[in-house]
């Protein structure tokens, strides 16, 4: 009986169970596979992937706060793993334990279009930051990176094949990029809000150095923060007729490619979005088509 499972902390709020749970009954594997959530403090998290394989595990995802420490266990890694410096799907196999990052993959299969030649702005430089700045510059884009602490955004862009947005406290100029991610955590308090309607946009967008005219309906806006509601940039880009990918199409594609690596099968896309978005608030949502 293989075992997958998600490894974080906290671990509970995780979306990936009952995604991949359902992405395996499609696929006819609901008796012979299993996919739960395990809560893992940072002090424990060697051992109990190092057992993983004896208990069963095949693979395993990884969130916060283990990337780093999930491509350091593993015996080899992807260049993607390798290059973004951080892993979020690990793999049992005879060869040991395989890294890989599938938050890179992800990103460009949600994308509703190529990324290549488009110029593209990844708003902060922490782990998710540096998958999207790694597979939009991968994929032949000319990324630009703004965080608030420019330091790390240098040291990103520098490791990265990117350059430094110098907004030098002003707004974003609009006619500078076509594509804007979002891989900071601004957000993530209006989108976890019990409230049923999304918060104010204006001060994550000052967060954000962004103004009300930052974004046009030219632009794809991609947002890597989702919870129970819609986050205030992507409603803000949504109103404004710009093309919104939000956080969750992202979730689908990353953990479509992590099945995909364990069974080596296509995983069910529509049923893994169904999934992950069947306790969130429904708002409107521009959908990336299943490539
Ligand atoms: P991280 O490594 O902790 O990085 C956090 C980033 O957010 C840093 O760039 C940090 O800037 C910035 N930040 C935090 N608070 C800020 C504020 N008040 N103002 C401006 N910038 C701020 O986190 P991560 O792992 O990269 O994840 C970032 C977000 O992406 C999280 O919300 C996570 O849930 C989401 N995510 C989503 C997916 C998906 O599949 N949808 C996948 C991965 C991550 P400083 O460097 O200045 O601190």
């Amino acid at each position: 009986m293989p075992k997958l499972a998600v490894l974080g902390q906290p671990i509970a709020h995780s979306r990936s169970p009952a995604m991949h749970t359902a992405a395996l009954g499609a696929l006819g594997l609901a008796e012979e596979w299993t996919y739960e959530a395990i809560e893992v403090a940072p002090d424990d998290f060697d051992s109990r992937v190092r057992s993983m394989p004896r208990g069963g595990f095949v693979g395993a995802n990884v969130t916060v706060p283990h990337k780093l420490r999930a491509l350091a266990i593993a015996d080899s890694a992807s260049p993607a793993a390798r290059e973004i410096g951080a892993a979020n799907t690990l793999s049992f196999t005879e060869r040991g334990i395989e890294a890989d990052n599938t938050d890179a993959s992800g990103l460009i299969a949600a994308l509703p279009v190529s990324p290549g030649g488009k110029r593209a702005l990844v708003l902060g430089a922490g782990g998710a930051a540096r998958a999207c700045v790694w597979a939009l510059a991968g994929s032949g884009a000319e990324v630009s990176v703004w965080n608030r602490t420019r330091a790390r955004a240098e040291a990103l862009a520098s490791e990265l094949d990117a350059s430094v947005a110098d907004l030098g406290g002003r707004p974003l100029e609009p006619s500078t990029y076509d594509l804007l991610v979002n891989a900071t955590s601004v957000g993530l308090a209006s989108a976890s809000a019990s409230a049923s309607e999304p918060g104010d946009p204006l001060p994550d967008l000052k967060t954000l150095c962004l103004d009300a005219d930052s974004v046009e309906a030219r632009h794809v806006v991609v947002d890597l923060v989702y919870g129970s509601a819609e986050t205030p940039l992507s409603m803000f880009a949504r109103e404004r007729g710009a093309t919104v990918v939000d956080g969750l199409e992202v979730l689908v594609h990353q953990g479509a490619a992590s099945l995909r690596l364990w069974t080596g099968l296509d995983p069910p896309l529509d049923v893994m979005r169904a999934t992950a978005r069947s306790d969130t608030i429904r708002w409107q949502q521009t959908s990336a088509p299943d490539t």
